[in-house]
């Protein structure tokens, strides 16, 4: 166990929230607060938003992320934004496999599989969701389906493309519902996720990958969760819309 072997990723996930001026706005706020990261700092915002994003955060340390794309190259997929789409205007992140496109919008195992190799074979970086409902957790099935779900989204991932992957654990029944896993909950799983990627790519590939932990993480509790040796950074969804709420995060991964 060695986190010196991989960063620490603070990334925002803004759902469906903000405007192009808002976001304009909020980057211009976040931007100086977050200047001296010792962490990655990405927002992941709607797709409306990318080019104002990418504007605001031209020349900074924030980096910009989508919260979706389609697994195809491009056709008859009313709605939808392919990888390629994404890499093009400069976008460097992608959100695959939110528990949110799970419960809401039928993604599957199989699905987030194919949204993660579309995104990577376009050269997207990817944060990689995966977590349990409480009724799982109730039934004691935690380890054994967060890893289901880690070795089915990896499927014909390489070692190479690896690299460009982050996984979030996030608890389903922590998400925007203010229960926050405990810290030692979250290593507990976090350290699951880095076996399963040690038992598909070898331990030594395994202590490189950034493992975050997601769900109602915020400035009171990042500084416990962020101090798991096996937690490297947090996907954070409401404590993002507020630039200091979201920086202090940022200052707790970085110490
Ligand atoms: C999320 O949406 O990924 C998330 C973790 O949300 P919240 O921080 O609001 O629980």
């Amino acid at each position: 166990m060695n986190k010196q072997k991989r960063q620490a990723v603070i990334a925002g996930n803004w759902k469906m929230n903000k405007t192009p001026a808002e976001t304009t706005a909020l980057i211009n706020e976040i931007k100086p607060l977050v200047a001296n990261a010792d962490c990655g700092v990405v927002v992941c915002v709607p797709f409306v938003d990318l080019h104002a994003a990418l504007d605001a955060a031209k020349g900074s340390n924030v980096k910009v992320g989508a919260q979706n794309c389609h697994f195809e190259k491009s056709g008859a997929f009313t709605g939808e934004i392919s990888a390629d789409m994404l890499k093009e205007m400069g976008v460097e992140y992608v959100i695959i496999g939110h528990s949110e496109r799970r419960t809401y919008f039928g993604e599957t195992d199989v699905t987030v599989n194919k949204r993660t190799l579309a995104a990577l074979n376009s050269g997207l970086k990817v944060i990689l969701c995966v977590g349990e409902y409480l009724e799982q957790r109730e039934q004691g099935v935690t380890a054994e389906l967060v890893s289901m779900q880690t070795k089915i989204a990896l499927m014909g991932v390489t070692a190479e493309q690896l690299k460009n992957v982050i996984i979030a654990y996030e608890p389903v029944w922590a998400i925007g519902t203010g229960k926050t896993a405990t810290a030692e909950q979250a290593n507990e799983v976090n350290a699951v996720i880095r076996a399963t990627v040690a038992e598909l790519y070898g331990a030594d590939v395994a202590e490189t990958v950034t493992v975050q932990y997601g769900g109602s993480m915020k400035a009171s509790n990042a500084d416990e969760l962020l101090a798991q040796p096996d937690v490297d950074g947090g996907l954070i969804g409401g404590a993002s819309l507020v630039a200091e709420d979201f920086a202090a995060i940022v200052k707790a991964a970085s110490k």
